[in-house]
C-alpha cells in the first residue's frame, strides 16, 4: 500500500462518466454538475451514446471513443451492465473507478456475483474501486477541485479530511463544518468496500500533507488486524477522530460465561483506544473537536489558563472543563504582578482572568500573552463576549495576531450577534480561531486537544514473557478435551491448566463420591467448601451447587449428598476446596472477538457481577501498563486500595494474572471463553476459587 495507489481517486488529471444523464435529477448529470461547478482543473468526459453533448459538454457513446487517456471513471449504470464496463475501462487503460450504483453485495447472492465479476476484471487491469453503493470521493485542492461525488455540500479547502462508510454521516459532518466556515481537505465514502478499504483510506490521509485532521465514521470492520496497524500508524503521525454506530449489544444474552455476557458492543471503542484514535459517542461533538484540530497546535498537558469578560459562561466552561478531566492552576507571583500592571482595576487577577466587559485590545494581548507565558499553563480558554462599547475589531485583531504563533492552543467561547459584528467574526475567523456558541462545547473541544496529547504520549508498555510456564502439560490438557469432542472443560481440566500457568488458585481436589470427598477433605483440612462439577451447570450457586464453610467431616457427608440428590447430573463430581477468609472478590475474564484476537477483562467479581457491571475490557495481548491500567479504569477503584480499616489487595499480583492469562490464549487462541470469578484478593494473597474456560 502506498500513495501512489489511491492518487488517481484524489488527484486525477481527466475524469469520465459511464452513465451520464441529460437528466437534471439524476447522479450521471449531479456528478458532472459538481465537477464543472468546483472548477475541475481537467477534462470531463460524459458517456452516453444517446445524446451529443451534456451541460455543453460533448459526451461520447463509449468510453472507447473518448479521444485523451482517462485516469479516473464513475460508473452509475445498473448493476448488470457494471462488469463490462470495467472491462472496457480497462482496455482503455482507466486508472480507477467509483462505482456508485447500488445494488449488488448488499442485495444477496445476486448482487454478489456482479460485484465478484468487476472485481475479477478490475484486477486484471490493476484498477482500482472505490464503491459499489457509494458516494466516492472529494479533493479540495485547487490544483485538482475534484468533486467526484453527487453529494451537496459546498466547501471551501481546509485540513479536514474526512472517511465516512455511510455517505449519509459524511454528508452530515461535511455540512456541518461547512456551516462553521471551516475548510474541508479530502472527503471519502467508499460503500461495500469492495475493493479500496476504510483502512487504505486512512493510509492515504495519514501521507497527505494537506491533511492535518481525520475525522472517521465506522459502522464495521472487514479486516480488523490490517485497520489496526494502520490507524496505529496514522494515529501517531495526526489526530484520527472517530466515531462508530452499532454500539448496542448483541448476542450478549448467548454467551456461557460472565465475561461473554459482558463484552457486548465494547469491541470498537477497545480498537480505537488501542490504535490511539480518540473515539467520540456524539457527531456534534467530533465536528467540534475537528474544528479546533484544524487550526490550533496540541497541548502538552491538560492545565488550562481562562480568560473571560463575562462572568457567568466562564463558570459553566469551569464545571465542564474540570468534568473532562483538565485542571485550572493558579497563575505565578510574576505573572500576578505584571497583569497588576496591565490590567484594568476591576479586573479579576487569577485563574480565571476576567478582564471585564470593558477590557480592550491591549488587555487581551496582554492577557494572552502572559497566560501563554506561564509555564503551568497548556491551553488557553477564552470566553469573549462583544461588548457595544469597545472596540472588538481591536480585540480580534489582537488574539488572532497571538494565534498565529501557534504556541498553545486558543478555543474561544464567543458571544455576538454575527450580522452586526460581522468583521470581528471574520477576523477571528480568518485567524483560525475555533469559536463556538455554548461555553460547554468550547470547553470540550479543547479538551479533546488535551485527550489526544494524552493518548500520544501514553506509553504502551510491553509485552512480558514468562519462563516458569508449562505449556506442554497446559496443550495435553487442551488435546485430550478436543479429542473427546467436548465444549465444556471440567474443574479439574481447568485447574490444571491454570496450575501450569502459574496463576495461583485455592487448594483443590475432586471426589466423585460421599467417601472419596470425606478423604478429600481431611487432606486439604477445615473449613472447605464443595462445590458441583458438571458440565451442565453453569452458575453453580444458583441451583444450590457451592456449599461454604464447611467445618468436618459430618458436614461433608451432609453437604454431598444432599448435592447428589438434589442436582442429578449423571457426569457429578465434586470439587473440594479450602475455604478463603472474606476478601474483594474480582473478576477476570477472556472472551474470543473474531477477526480480532480476544477480550481481557477485569473487574469487581462474585456473583453479583452481572448486576454491577464494574468491569472494564483491553484487546489481548495485554501488556504490564495496560494491566495496570485496568485496575484503575473500574468504577471501583477505591475499593482496592485501603478502605475502611481493611489494608489494600497486592495489585502487582492481580496485573501479573492479567498479564498470564493473556499469555495463555496467546498461546491457546481456540479458547472461546475464560472466567476466573471470583479472585479472591487481600493484602497478602490473591487466589482464584472459581474457573471455567470454554472452547
Ligand atoms: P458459581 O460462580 O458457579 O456460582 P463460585 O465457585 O464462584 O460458584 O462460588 C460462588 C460464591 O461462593 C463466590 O462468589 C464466593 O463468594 C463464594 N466462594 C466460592 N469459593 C469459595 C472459597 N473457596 N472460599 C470462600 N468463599 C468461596
Ligand atoms: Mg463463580
Amino acid at each position: 500500500m502506498n500513495k501512489d495507489n489511491l492518487n488517481y481517486f484524489y488527484e486525477p488529471k481527466s475524469i469520465a462518466l459511464i452513465g451520464a444523464s441529460v437528466k437534471e435529477l439524476s447522479i450521471g448529470n449531479i456528478i458532472i454538475k459538481n465537477l464543472v461547478h468546483y472548477g475541475f482543473t481537467g477534462p470531463i468526459y460524459p458517456i452516453n451514446p444517446k445524446v451529443d453533448e451534456i451541460r455543453g459538454i460533448k459526451a461520447y457513446p463509449s468510453i472507447m471513443d473518448v479521444p485523451g487517456e482517462v485516469e479516473l471513471a464513475h460508473i452509475v449504470i445498473p448493476p448488470p451492465f457494471v462488469p463490462e464496463e470495467v472491462e472496457n475501462c480497462g482496455k482503455k487503460g482507466v486508472k480507477a473507478i467509483i462505482i456508485n450504483t447500488a445494488g449488488f453485495k448488499e442485495m444477496g447472492a445476486e448482487g454478489q456475483a456482479l460485484e465478484d465479476d468487476f472485481l475479477a476484471r478490475a484486477k486484471k487491469y490493476g484498477i482500482r474501486i472505490i464503491g459499489p453503493n457509494c458516494q466516492g470521493t472529494i479533493n479540495s485542492d485547487p490544483k485538482y477541485n475534484a468533486y467526484c461525488n453527487f453529494t451537496f455540500t459546498f466547501y471551501k479547502p481546509g485540513s479536514i479530511s474526512i472517511v465516512a462508510q455511510s455517505g449519509g454521516v459524511g454528508a452530515l459532518i461535511m455540512q456541518v463544518l461547512h456551516d462553521m466556515e471551516i475548510g474541508l481537505r479530502l472527503y471519502s465514502s467508499n460503500g461495500n468496500g469492495s475493493d479500496v478499504s476504510i483502512s487504505e483510506i486512512l493510509k492515504y490521509y495519514g501521507e497527505d500533507e494537506g491533511t492535518k485532521v481525520i475525522i472517521l465514521y465506522l459502522e464495521s470492520l472487514s479486516n480488523t488486524k490490517e485497520f489496526m496497524e494502520v490507524a496505529m500508524e496514522v494515529a501517531a503521525k495526526k489526530p484520527i477522530l472517530a466515531i462508530s454506530a452499532g454500539r448496542t449489544e448483541k448476542g450478549a444474552a448467548a454467551s456461557k460465561s460472565h465475561t461473554g455476557g459482558l463484552a457486548g458492543g465494547v469491541t470498537m471503542e477497545l480498537i480505537f483506544q488501542k490504535a490511539g484514535i480518540l473515539s467520540f459517542s456524539n457527531l456534534e461533538e467530533i465536528c467540534h473537536a475537528a474544528i479546533a484540530f484544524s487550526s490550533q497546535p496540541i497541548p502538552n498537558g491538560s492545565n488550562v489558563g481562562m480568560i473571560t469578560n463575562t462572568g457567568g459562561p466562564a463558570i459553566i466552561a469551569t464545571d465542564e472543563l474540570v468534568s473532562c478531566g483538565m485542571a485550572m492552576p493558579p497563575i505565578s507571583e510574576k505573572a500576578k504582578a505584571e497583569l497588576k500592571l496591565t490590567m484594568l482595576e476591576q479586573a479579576s487577577i487569577n485563574n480565571p482572568l476576567d478582564v471585564v466587559a470593558t477590557a480592550g485590545a491591549a488587555h487581551f494581548k496582554s492577557a494572552i500573552e502572559v497566560m501563554m507565558n506561564e509555564e503551568q499553563i497548556d491551553g488557553i480558554y477564552l470566553t469573549f463576549v462583544t461588548p457595544p462599547f469597545v472596540d472588538c475589531v481591536s480585540v480580534a485583531k489582537e488574539i488572532a495576531e497571538i494565534s498565529k504563533k501557534q504556541i498553545k492552543p486558543i478555543v474561544c467561547n464567543y458571544i455576538t450577534d454575527k450580522q452586526n459584528w460581522g468583521e470581528t467574526s471574520k477576523i477571528l475567523a480568518d485567524g483560525g480561531i475555533p469559536c463556538f456558541d455554548y461555553p460547554e462545547t468550547a470547553a470540550k473541544a479543547l479538551s479533546s486537544l488535551s485527550k489526544y496529547n494524552e493518548i500520544r504520549s501514553r506509553k504502551k508498555g510491553s509485552i512480558k514473557t514468562f519462563t516458569d510456564i508449562n505449556k506442554g502439560k497446559a496443550k495435553a490438557v487442551f488435546d485430550s478435551v478436543k479429542a473427546q469432542g467436548k465444549e465444556v472443560l471440567t474443574a479439574k481440566d481447568v485447574y490444571e491448566i491454570l496450575e501450569a500457568y502459574k496463576i495461583p488458585i485455592a487448594k483443590w481436589s475432586i471426589a466423585k463420591t460421599v467417601d472419596e470427598a470425606v478423604i478429600e477433605a481431611e487432606k486439604i483440612g477445615f473449613p472447605l467448601v464443595i462445590k458441583a462439577d458438571s458440565e451442565k451447570i453453569i452458575h453453580k450457586s444458583d441451583v444450590g451447587g457451592v456449599a461454604i464453610n464447611i467445618k468436618n467431616a459430618e458436614e461433608v457427608r451432609t453437604v454431598v449428598q444432599n448435592m447428589q440428590n438434589k442436582l442429578q447430573q449423571p457426569d457429578l463430581k465434586f470439587f473440594i476446596q479450602e475455604f478463603l477468609p472474606e476478601s474483594r472478590e474480582l473478576i477476570i475474564g477472556v472472551k474470543e472477538e473474531e477477526g480480532l484476537g480476544h477480550l481481557i477483562m477485569f473487574g469487581m467479581g462474585g456473583v453479583m457481577v452481572e448486576v454491577y457491571k464494574d468491569v472494564v475490557f483491553k484487546i489481548a495481548p495485554t501488556t504490564d501498563v495496560e494491566a495496570n491500567e485496568m485496575l484503575e479504569n473500574i468504577k471501583s477503584a477505591a475499593l482496592l486500595n485501603d478502605f475502611r480499616g481493611k489494608k489494600g489487595i497486592d495489585k502487582g499480583k492481580v496485573s501479573e494474572i492479567l498479564q498470564r492469562i493473556s499469555t495463555l490464549v496467546n498461546d491457546f487462541p481456540e479458547i472461546k471463553e475464560l472466567d476466573l470469578n471470583p479472585i479472591f484478593a487481600n493484602e497478602n494473597r490473591v487466589c482464584a476459587v472459581d474457573a471455567r474456560i470454554i472452547m
